[in-house]
């Protein structure tokens, strides 16, 4: 596995790639990688001989300086998983490197920007927007790989190869959970043991959610019994919880045909924020 931290030996090297005529995966994330980072890359894997995978912790993303800070770095291990997972290449820039003029676009999506994390956290998509065009330009994959995860950012970087026509083909890929249920997330490693025990009350209450409204529920009403629910304990300080449509992220007030309908929910515990969904 090579690593790289230049624009222009990455590049060197996927030229010979592409010059033998070998297909491209890339997978953006941000390190502390865990299984469901690899599990994007293994995803690559099967579909393609060149799997690249950026590292890269994007300052113009972070609306929170505090978040950025002590967004966790594990470059090292991150490498050694990645090796393990069959990647063939490591991309790991520093800012000056990634932004060597600082980026002066802005970039709107519309709705998609204006519910739930769009509107929870200002200037968060453009940033993600403006890495993301410049890792597809860089990289230049024939395939990109996505965590449903972050399910709004998937209906955002849609919209991105859409309206910039770039030349690729986006692959979202299913949530990985702990045994317990809590998603993962690179955050969680900043939950101390307290938080940690609690964390999977979120997906516990999508759950939950997600039963009631396939029981015929009002979505009024169970948002209100997931609110509450949330209430009921102190660590927990919800954002947002919302039922939605799966692609357009834009609230729904009745349940569309099965995989139209998305639960998503952001809620700090203690000063950590985490976000989950369920799509059905
Ligand atoms: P991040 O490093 O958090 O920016 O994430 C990089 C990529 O990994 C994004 O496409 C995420 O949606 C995806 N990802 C994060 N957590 C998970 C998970 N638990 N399961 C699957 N994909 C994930």
């Amino acid at each position: 596995m090579e690593v790289f931290t230049s624009i222009s030996a990455l590049r060197i090297f996927l030229d010979k790639c592409r010059a033998t005529n070998q297909q491209i995966g890339l997978v953006p994330t941000m390190g502390a990688l865990h299984d469901g980072h690899v599990s994007l890359v293994k995803a690559a894997r099967e579909q393609v001989q060149i799997v690249v995978c950026s590292i890269f912790i994007n300052p113009i993303q972070f609306n929170n300086k505090e978040d950025l800070d002590k967004y966790p770095r594990t470059l090292d291990q991150d490498c050694e998983a990645l090796e393990r997972a069959g990647c063939s290449a490591v991309f790991a820039p520093s800012a000056d490197e990634m932004y060597s003029t600082p980026p002066e676009l802005k970039m709107h999506f519309g709705n998609l920007e204006t519910v739930m994390e769009g509107a929870s956290r200002p200037g968060h998509f453009n940033g993600v927007g403006i890495v993301v065009s410049r890792l597809f330009n860089i990289v230049q994959p024939h395939y990109a790989y996505f965590g449903q995860k972050d399910l709004q950012q998937v209906a955002v970087i849609n919209r991105l190869v859409r309206d910039l026509a770039f030349s690729l083909q986006l692959v979202a890929c299913p949530t990985l959970r702990e045994t317990d249920g809590l998603a993962m997330s690179s955050r969680n490693a900043r939950l101390n043991a307290d938080e940690r025990a609690l964390a999977p009350f979120i997906y516990q209450v999508l759950t939950e959610a997600k039963k009631q409204l396939l029981n015929g529920c009002e979505i009024s009403r169970v948002i209100d019994f997931a609110k509450e629910q949330f209430g009921t304990k102190d660590a927990f300080k919800l954002d947002y919880f919302e039922a939605a449509d799966a692609t357009t992220l834009q609230p729904i007030r009745q349940l569309g045909s099965e995989g139209t309908n998305a639960i998503c929910a952001a809620v700090y515990l203690g000063a950590v924020r985490l976000i989950d969904n369920i799509v059905f």
